[in-house]
């Protein structure tokens, strides 16, 4: 195959047509769809629609959920350790366990610290290493209404919105009215926000947002804040144990979660630890790849917190809704699926087809925005093929430094160049070519607006709860998110850690979701969480990681 620049022939052709429809497109305005149209569009086309490609969950809590079936094979699966696994030798006794080291757990640790919580019993357990997470990934922003012109009223209408007003009105409250406080925080920290030549805040827009008030760090936000909350948590002395992923939860005798058995990924031995308070920061679940969508998310993200949970008998919400992030790069192969940051749309880049023209407003909500490629590549038959059998829709990059003047990707995006340069393409002279990947998993355990679920001495925060964004997600809600709702849930643990003593510790939730495996009729061998994606590789397959021992 022949490649110009980058791209082979075939593409090339369709890449004429963008350049030549360019020069009428500057400076003109895609009209946004009306909320009917959006409705309609989402219906036939999104995902989230398709009723075959779901199931209801059998039992439990939040039986009755309409999930996709990749996720109720999750649920559905038994659990790794068996109920009568010896768990009265106790490996590390604390006031404070959190499971997950990425943003939220991070968060939670050093505000449990702040607290007052001794940092010798804190203790962060991470499937990977600190910070391995999608998190780190993060690349477009996080949104605060700090500016005269914006407020968190604003900001709350247009998260409810985004998610279609089925969001919780008290989680929102909480994640908009925190929001300032967070940005302010991190500044303390060494935070490096853009800024202009005047020292404020460059702000940009997102899908769906009114106001501009995206706050990044280049395209690499979520490394910038990882960098200084890693740091923070170091610097207060909290322990971390790495390639130690939770395998189950434990409870006492009163069924109050009481710690977790881990699981030492390198020696394959069980870890027992007891904690006063336990909070759950596991991420998302693109590596579960519903309905074989391509995903942006880290290696370890395979929703296995939804499925710890559940077995103590927390709730579940919104789950039935996934986000597919538009633009997931569909050229080369070796990025398919990565994320193509929304901030691309944001600066300008306009989404365009075969023929080069434009056919639905950038900043839709990603749903909607998901949606409306779905049915250019399918339905219209206006994609663009690539010779690895996948077809995608244009973004057109260059509109960026056409609109906001030379150089301003290389200084907005340098990370996104420089990927694409590394496959010859220049994102400041070509279009690039996406389809949507799956992103964010939008429901979640449910919990109130201090991380506590309904089982005592469990607290989530993070991509793992649900409820904040209902069945839709805006940019840079979720970077805020983690940050809110670690720190409420941090606080909210060390009162309860400092106020409980866990009893005897237990694994009965075990064999009693076992009997409602039964009674539902499902017999499997399947089992969850599942640790690491099921491509894994060969060495880590011989291990048997996730077979019970
Ligand atoms: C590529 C990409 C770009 C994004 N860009 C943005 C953006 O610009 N703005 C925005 O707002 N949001 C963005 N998001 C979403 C956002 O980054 C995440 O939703 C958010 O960071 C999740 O934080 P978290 O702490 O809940 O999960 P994570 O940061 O993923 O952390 C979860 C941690 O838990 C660990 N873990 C998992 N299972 C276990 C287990 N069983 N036991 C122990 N540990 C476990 C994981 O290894 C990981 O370290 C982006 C996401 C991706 C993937």
């Amino acid at each position: 195959m022949e490649l110009i620049n980058g791209y082979p022939a075939s593409m090339r052709e369709s890449i004429a047509l963008v350049e030549r429809t360019r020069p009428a497109r500057l400076g003109r305005t895609f009209p946004a769809m009306s909320l009917d149209e959006r409705k309609a569009l989402l219906l036939a086309h999104h995902p989230d629609y398709q009723a075959h490609a779901k199931r209801p969950l059998r039992f439990g809590p939040s039986k009755g959920m309409l999930l996709n079936h990749e996720l109720a094979d999750l649920f559905e699966a038994r659990p790794l350790v068996r109920p009568d696994l010896d768990v009265s030798t106790i490996d590390a006794d604390v006031d404070l366990l959190v499971i997950g080291g990425g943003g939220a757990g991070t968060v939670a640790a050093i505000w449990a610290v702040q607290s007052g919580l001794d940092p010798a019993r804190v203790l962060i357990a991470t499937k990977l290493r600190h910070g391995d997470s999608n998190s780190t990934m993060a690349q477009g922003g996080i949104q605060a209404a700090d500016r005269p012109e914006d407020s968190p009223v604003q900001h709350f209408l247009d998260v409810m919105g985004g998610g279609h007003f089925t969001n919780r009105p008290d989680l929102v409250r909480a994640l908009v009215s925190d929001a300032p406080l967070i940005i302010q925080w991190h500044e303390r920290l060494g935070v490096m926000y853009d800024k202009d030549s005047q020292g404020r805040f460059v702000e940009n827009p997102g899908g769906g947002t009114s106001r501009n008030r995206m706050h990044s760090a280049r395209d690499y936000t979520g490394l910038e804040i990882m960098r200084v909350l890693r740091d923070e948590a170091r610097n207060l002395g909290i322990r971390v144990i790495e390639f130690s992923p939770a395998i189950e939860l434990l409870c006492d005798d009163w069924g109050h979660v009481a710690g977790a058995v881990l699981l030492n990924l390198e020696t394959r031995r069980y870890h027992i630890v007891r904690a006063a308070a336990t909070v759950l920061t596991t991420g998302g679940l693109g590596r579960v790849h519903i309905q074989r969508f391509p995903t942006t998310n880290h290696y370890g993200a395979t929703g296995d917190g939804l499925v710890l949970a559940y077995r103590v008998g927390a709730e579940l919400v919104d789950l039935d809704a996934v986000q597919y992030h538009p633009t997931g790069a569909a050229f080369p192969a070796q990025m398919a699926g990565l994320l193509i940051t929304e901030k691309v749309r944001g600066l300008g880049a306009q989404p365009l087809n075969r023929l080069g023209e434009q056919f639905v407003f950038p900043l839709e909500p990603r749903d909607v925005e998901a949606a409306a490629f779905i049915r250019e590549c399918g339905e219209r038959g206006l994609g663009i093929p690539t010779p690895h059998g996948i077809c995608g829709v244009w973004l057109d990059a260059p509109m960026v430094d056409l609109l906001h003047g030379p150089g301003t990707i290389r200084a907005a995006l340098p990370a996104m160049y420089r990927m694409y340069m590394r496959f010859g393409i220049d994102m400041t002279r070509d279009p690039i070519l996406v389809f949507p990947t799956l992103h964010y998993q939008n429901g979640g355990v449910a919990a109130d607006e201090h991380g506590a679920t309904r089982v005592p001495g469990l607290f989530v925060a993070g991509e793992v709860m649900g409820g904040i964004h209902g069945k839709n997600r805006l940019m840079g809600n979720s970077l805020l998110d983690f940050n809110v709702f670690g720190r409420r849930a941090g606080i909210a643990a060390a009162h309860y850690a400092r106020t409980h003593r866990p009893g005897r510790l237990s694994l009965a939730h075990v064999a009693e979701y076992e009997r409602m495996l039964r009674e539902a009729g499902i017999e499997t061998t399947r089992t969850a969480p599942r640790i690491l994606p099921d491509y894994r590789g060969k060495e880590a397959l011989e291990r048997y990681l996730d077979v019970p021992v």
